[in-house]
């Protein structure tokens, strides 16, 4: 019996020491398999954070690159920008130019237009200027050579009969002083014997004061034969100063001979 206890025991005690050594090694397996596992989860983890590092690091060369790339872009814009501000500037500053010189070739040709209007205007002017005074000439020549009473024969028949008339008149005085000039000569003669009184120096001023007035008729007759000429030829009757007829024509049969109208008369 305690055999068979101790067998049993014993095998029991076998049974136990076998079920250890299994346990021990399933235990130790496990172990292993675990220390395996971490070391594969750590390989893996390792290589995870190396794959995230490549990747990080692939990320951050290319956030480098397209930040590069993006502020080489960024440089490029800002150099075409400015290049085409200084293109507009150029462009504005030639238009300004060209404006400016537009503006300064409308105005010289203003100016030339205004003097070739002032040209003509005053060449116009001057036209007119001449061709007035042309025409005040010609009426003034015509005015000049005028015969106021041509149309009249009658009247101007009468006019001559007048101053024939006055001529008479005046030939008969120049006559009558000449005379009574040389009687006075004679009785000076008489009068050198006997000359006590200075009679004879009187007697020289008188026969000189009617040699004079004879003088002056022959001046009249030599009018009155102008007066008579121009009434042949019929412009009698104009007159010398204005050229106008004398008016009124009943002044021409009393003032013999008349060569000037009644307000040029009163001006002389
Ligand atoms: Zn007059």
């Amino acid at each position: 019996m305690a055999a068979k206890a101790a067998a049993k025991a014993r095998a029991e005690k076998d049974k136990a020491a076998a079920a250890a050594k299994t346990a021990a090694a399933k235990a130790k397996e496990k172990a292993a398999a675990e220390k395996a596992k971490a070391k594969l989860d750590l390989e893996k983890a390792k290589a995870k954070a190396a794959a995230d590092k490549a990747k990080a690091a692939a990320a951050a060369k290319a956030a480098k690159e397209k930040a590069a790339k993006s502020k080489a872009a960024a440089k490029e814009r800002e150099a075409k920008a400015k290049a085409a501000a200084k293109a507009a500037a150029e462009a504005k500053k030639l238009k300004e130019a060209a404006d400016k010189r537009k503006l300064i070739e409308a105005e010289k040709a203003r100016k030339q237009k205004e003097i070739e209007r002032r040209e003509t205007e005053e060449r116009k002017r001057q036209e007119r200027r001449e061709a007035e005074e042309r025409k005040r000439q010609e009426a003034l020549d015509a005015k000049m050579h005028s015969k106021p009473y041509e149309k009249d024969p009658k009247f101007l028949a009468t006019l001559r009969d007048l101053l024939l008339g006055k001529r008479e008149e005046y030939q008969g005085m120049i006559a009558t002083k000449e005379s009574e000039a040389d009687e006075m000569l004679v009785d000076r003669e008489r009068l050198e014997y006997d000359d006590e009184d200075g009679s004879s120096v009187s007697s020289d001023i008188q026969r000189d004061q009617l040699k004079e007035q004879a003088a002056y008729y022959r001046l009249q007759v030599q009018e009155i034969d102008v007066a008579l000429a121009r009434v042949a030829e019929g412009s009698y009757g104009r007159c010398d100063e204005c050229y106008e007829p004398i008016r009124p024509r009943e002044r021409l049969e009393v003032q013999l001979p008349a060569f000037m109208c009644m307000s040029c008369r009163a001006s002389v």
